[in-house]
């Protein structure tokens, strides 16, 4: 893809419809996009077939365009995208940077210490495999040195792989590639110049920017907006059942999401068109004013 001063993306995991957090992302990832003139994509990701549901993927499309979004180039979709993470895979191996584990997770959990996402890899298969197995996890070896990032709406950011996370797995032994190593691929592959999405994924980051240094890819810059909560504190997703998007309310939910980021859409747009609520939030967006803030509860939305 030729490169844009700026090109930003929306890459939805098809688990469900779009609700109201996933919309909290795609509206600030496009809105800072087309604010800075960049270019705004969709990326598909269906890399865990299991976690996913029949006919996401569609209804998330039609979602998005009933909000009236309008991305630039067809959707990607990474379960076509395989022939890129095994040649950065083979790259890490010629370079010495994986290595192949056995490792079951009961026997991880034995061995392991806490760290801020479960276990600590505790780097048993570092040095060659514990024990012969018909199919191995590969795991990236991390250095024990902080990675630092400024994030754009969350500020100096610092984390040490090997303290808080360790050598972390870029495909599993089921053949499934990670959403670390897709996503660093994908990025750099279609030339993603600035990363907007939820904090719930910045503590992935370092992770993120750890595989970057070892693909000798660049680094985009990084915001991350609240996560849209319910009353009992968990983060809006499938799981904690959050209510589709009603579409025949696009515009109260758009005007919904700008409030939920800081943006004081003016009351008298809350029953607006998208359109109107876009032409608002084009000419008024400022990321600056996003709350600082990893979570917030959205009651009722
Ligand atoms: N697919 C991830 C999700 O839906 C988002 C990945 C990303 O934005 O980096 O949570």
């Amino acid at each position: 893809m030729a490169s844009a001063s700026y090109r930003g993306r929306f890459a939805p995991s098809p688990t469900g419809p779009l609700h109201f957090g996933s919309l909290v992302s795609a509206v600030g990832s496009y809105l800072e996009a087309r604010s800075h003139h960049g270019e705004w994509l969709v990326r598909i990701e269906d890399l865990d077939p299991p976690r996913e549901m029949p006919g996401a993927t569609d209804s998330i499309l039609r979602a998005l365009e009933a909000c009236g979004f309008v991305w630039d180039g067809a959707p990607e979709y990474q379960n076509r995208r395989s022939a890129y993470y095994e040649a950065a895979l083979e790259k890490l191996k010629r370079d010495g940077l994986i290595y192949p584990c056995a490792c079951t997770r009961k026997e991880i959990a034995d061995s392991a210490t806490s760290g801020i996402e479960g276990f600590v890899y505790p780097g048993t298969c570092r040095h060659g495999v514990s024990s012969q197995r018909a199919h191995y996890a590969w795991r990236l070896r991390v250095e024990d040195a902080d990675i630092f990032f400024e994030d754009a709406v969350q500020g100096k950011q610092q984390q040490n792989l090997a303290r808080d996370i360790g050598d972390f797995v870029l495909k599993r032994a089921d053949g499934l590639y990670a959403y670390q190593l897709a996503v660093v691929v994908d990025d750099a592959e279609q030339g993603i110049t600035h990363v907007v999405r939820g904090s719930d994924l910045i503590d992935s980051t370092p992770r993120q920017i750890a595989l970057q240094r070892a693909l000798g890819i660049a680094q985009p810059g990084y915001a991350h907006l609240p996560i849209a909560t319910n009353a009992a504190g968990e983060k809006l997703s499938k799981q904690t059942q959050a209510a589709p998007l009603d579409l025949a309310r696009a515009g109260t939910a758009l005007w919904s999401a700008l409030q939920f980021l800081g943006q004081q859409p003016p009351p008298e747009l809350q029953r607006a068109t998208p359109q109107e609520l876009w032409s608002w939030a084009h000419n008024h967006w400022n990321l600056e004013k996003a709350p600082k803030r990893r979570s917030i509860a959205a009651n009722g939305v």
